[in-house]
């Protein structure tokens, strides 16, 4: 399909950025959200306009409601067909064991990382599904490796957050499989992104790495390659899937 667009939350870094840059082509305009750093944002942009492909930064906070609606009501002015999600965006706090978790922290993880994926869900399926009229198209829901393994003194309510993505993405796929569409999820394991120093050990992967069957923690374009495929017509029967990218655990 031509004219087609894609939208994929936190998009200025890690794996967003890096999933941005390889689905971009001629056809499909990318919609590069981001929360806060505009400049990694515009660098995205930049990069992918300078190779023949076309895309827009854009700021909304998928934590809450408002920036859910900025973000769907920029793409319904744009000229094209919205086909493509992926929900990427995510979050998690300090290492911790759950002794020193506050509320206030678990439910901004929760907000993020598990509303604004539902909500994300929700206004695609309305603009997708060929019962209210689209053309189809694809979600990926970019989950952990963590919601298998519990992150214990890590971030068990991050873990918690990404096993239920996984929930959603089994039982959203059951929804819309004859609406045309399709619903996988990801699960990166130790990936070399900025999301280690945010939990406070910048050096995790290379500490965790060498447990890992590999031996080796993954980069970006390991995850967006799978990324990439999930969405494309490559993967015409694939629904409901989980997607192990975790070096073998
Ligand atoms: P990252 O490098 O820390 O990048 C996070 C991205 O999300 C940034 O673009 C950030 O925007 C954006 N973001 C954060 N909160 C947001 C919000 N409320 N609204 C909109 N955008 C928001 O993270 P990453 O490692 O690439 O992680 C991407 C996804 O992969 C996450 O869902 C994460 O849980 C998952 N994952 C990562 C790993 C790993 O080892 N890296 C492993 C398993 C799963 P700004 O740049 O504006 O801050």
């Amino acid at each position: 399909m031509n004219n087609t667009i894609a939208l994929i939350t936190g998009a200025s870094r890690g794996i967003g950025a890096a999933t941005a840059k390889m689905l971009a082509s001629p056809n499909v305009l990318i919609i590069v959200n981001y929360l806060t750093n505009q400049q990694a944002a515009n660098n995205v942009v930049d990069e992918i306009v300078a190779r023949g492909g076309r895309a827009s930064a854009l700021q909304a906070d998928v934590s809450n409601e408002h920036g859910i609606k900025v973000l769907f009501d920029y793409i319904d002015q744009l000229d094209g067909t919205f086909t493509q999600l992926v929900n990427n965006a995510g979050t998690l706090f300090t290492q911790s064991s759950i002794e020193n978790m506050t509320a206030e922290r678990i439910n901004k993880v929760l907000t993020t990382n598990v509303t604004g994926y539902f909500l994300c869900c929700r206004e695609a399926v309305k603009r997708m599904s060929t019962k209210h009229g689209g053309n189809g198209g694809a979600i990926v829901n970019v989950s952990s490796a963590a919601a298998r393994l519990g992150a214990p003194h890590e971030y068990i309510d991050y873990a918690a957050s990404k096993g239920a993505i996984d929930t959603l993405t089994t039982g959203l796929s059951l929804e819309v499989a004859d609406a045309g569409i399709r619903v996988n999820s990801v699960r990166p394991g130790l990936i070399y992104t900025d999301i280690h120093a945010q939990g406070g050990e910048p050096n995790r992967v290379d500490r965790l790495s060498p447990n890992l069957p590999m031996k080796r923690g993954g980069q970006v374009d390991e995850i967006a390659h799978a990324i990439c495929w999930l969405l494309s017509e490559k993967a015409s029967y694939c629904t409901g899937s989980h997607l192990d990218l975790a070096g073998g655990r």
